[in-house]
């Protein structure tokens, strides 16, 4: 009996005695939402808490949020969770770093060799440049090698490259998986190794990638080795 009676006026005060929040939409966009897993609508939303007696907000008792809440599914999330991009941007980012990567690559070595050009064009179709030629990407190279050798504090430092790489790789790093950031780096170890073991060159623009990605050295060495022993 007494457990009962304690259920019943603990449930008949909460009805007397509550908290209501008012919600305010401030802002919206699109993000990943963590709860139902994809790309969504989201509102920003802040809040502001009553005390209610019967039902009737009376005093107020601060602020609420600010909070993101999915349009889809209606769950809420601190706003951390707009630091995570959508799938839709993480691809456009995955896209731009292996352009970036590959035209370091075939960059490094001034002129690039045929194969090194087949090699590169195979891993462009594969991330999604689907018009991606030879000849496109050996004007490219062309272009950012003579652009390299116009601009002084560039030449023969690779500080250029090193930038380009930087800002196309430490946006995508956090998000990536371990064997996400392998990839990348296996896909640039593969268009270096198309015309012939690695020059120091390319060993060091593949060390800038890697470290770009936050790898370790020896990590990279040894990704580097093995990329060498494996047959294309
Ligand atoms: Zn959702």
């Amino acid at each position: 009996m007494l457990p009962k009676l304690g259920h019943m006026r603990r449930t008949g005060l909460t009805r007397v005695l509550g908290v209501h929040t008012t919600w305010t939409t401030v802002g919206d966009g699109e993000f990943f939402c963590p709860g139902c897993g994809g790309d969504r609508n989201y509102q920003r939303r802040t809040g502001r808490r009553r005390f209610t007696v019967l039902g009737v907000p009376l005093v107020p008792r601060g602020q609420a949020g600010p909070v993101v809440q999915c349009a889809a599914c209606e769950r809420r999330f601190g706003t951390e969770a707009l630091d995570h991009p959508t799938t839709h941007r993480f691809s456009a980012m995955l896209r731009d770093a292996v352009h970036t990567v590959v035209l370091a690559v075939l960059a490094v070595g001034g002129s690039p060799s045929r194969p090194s050009l087949e090699c590169a064009v195979g891993v462009l179709r594969a991330a999604g440049f689907d018009d991606s030629s030879e000849d496109r990407l050996a004007a490219l190279v062309e272009a950012l090698v003579t652009d390299a050798g116009r601009l002084p504090e560039h030449v023969g430092s690779g500080a250029g490259l090193a930038i380009e790489l930087h800002e196309a790789l430490d946006p995508l790093a956090a998000h990536l998986a371990p064997a996400g950031r392998e990839s990348i780096l296996l896909q640039g170890a593969r268009i270096a190794l198309a015309d012939g073991p690695y020059s120091s060159a390319e060993r060091d623009v593949l060390g800038t990638v890697g470290a770009a990605l936050t790898m370790c050295t020896d990590e990279v060495a040894d990704l580097l080795v093995a990329a060498a022993r494996t047959p294309s």
